[in-house]
């Protein structure tokens, strides 16, 4: 064997230990990389099962916030059929919506005294409220508008033909600003009397209805809403909640079947329902479910009857004066 030979023996011999060992290597490194990406992506499942199990939670932790709230309307409903006084207190604490009150709310009432549809549009007037308007017109139909102050956009002729056409004028602050009325009782007080006398001014009507922007219940004030509420009793100012939602006040835009269905789901069980919806701007649908709407309402039964707000009307309210004055 020449030298020559045995060097290439040898380099042959080197190359086929270490294609060998590559044959050997690779598969393992390819083994530990997909080793740790498993664990990683095993962590990320642990994670996210965690997220998930704390988003369900959340979610089923909301979904009970509005039952006990759907419940507490229903109790206050029951409350102002004209139970008594005192069950208030204790009922309010109660969940559950006693048996004898889903009873009251049922057909055995309605046979005596009808129901009576209270719709109420917020926010406005807007680039809406004369096709609302008209559409009102056109089914002769009353209802209720919790206006705002809106002195510069030209409105003057909206708000007057609020009140022309019979329906009832009521505030819903002057600004709508949550940050600035509910931050104390006197900017509270200010803004409401800027809405009263703004509204005098334009219709000669001084307005005796309001509607806390958020509702009663709102979870906004930093100023106890009792205060507020008996301000609005010496000042001779009613103020409605509402028991029925239309669900078009979300930033998330409904269509006008789903505002529809909505109404009409809840309607059923309310002797007395003062419904919640919007004129503004972004609420197109609204408009377009209005016509539908008092079509079906009208359409219940012939005991059903759509109304304004008056003095009469049973006073829908989340929040009650009484509740806190009986403590
Ligand atoms: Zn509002």
């Amino acid at each position: 064997m020449t030298p020559e030979r045995r060097r290439r023996i040898n380099r042959l011999k080197k190359m086929i230990v270490y294609t060998v060992l590559l044959m050997i290597l690779l598969p393992v490194m390819g083994c530990i990389i997909l080793g740790i990406k498993l664990h990683r992506a095993n962590r990320s499942i642990e994670t996210l099962e965690g997220q998930i199990a704390y988003l369900e939670k959340a979610l089923q932790e909301s979904i009970d916030a509005a039952d006990r709230a759907e419940a507490l309307l229903e109790i206050n409903e029951g409350i102002w059929r004209g139970s008594e006084m005192e069950q208030e207190t204790e009922s309010l604490e109660e969940t559950e919506i006693p048996e004898e009150m889903e009873e009251i709310s049922g057909n055995d009432v309605m046979a005596e005294e009808g129901r009576k549809v209270y719709l109420t549009f917020d926010d406005g007037p807007s680039i809406y409220t004369e096709e609302l308007l008209d559409i009102l017109a056109e089914y002769d139909v009353k209802a209720t508008f919790f206006v705002t102050g809106k002195d510069k956009e030209g409105y003057g002729d909206i708000y007057r033909r609020i009140v022309e056409e019979g329906h009832t004028l009521g505030m819903h602050s002057y600004s709508h600003e949550y940050s600035n009325i509910y931050a104390s009782l006197d900017n509270f007080r200010e803004d409401l009397e800027m809405l009263q006398d703004f509204l005098y001014e334009e219709t000669g009507v001084v307005s005796r209805y309001y509607r806390f922007p958020g509702g009663s219940s709102n979870k906004v004030t930093s100023t106890d809403i009792h205060e507020m509420i008996s301000y609005l009793n010496d000042a001779n100012i009613s103020y409605f909640d509402w028991n029925v939602s239309a669900g078009d006040a979300t930033s998330i835009s409904v269509s006008s079947e789903q505002i529809i269905n909505r109404v009409m789901e809840q309607l059923p069980s309310r002797r007395v329902a003062v419904v919640l919806m919007h004129d503004a701007k972004e609420k197109r649908s609204t408009v377009d479910a209005l016509p539908e709407l008092i079509e079906k309402i009208q359409g219940m039964d012939d005991k059903t009857e759509i109304l304004p707000v008056t003095e009469e009307t049973m006073l829908i309210q989340h929040v009650t004066y009484e509740a806190e004055t009986t403590d």
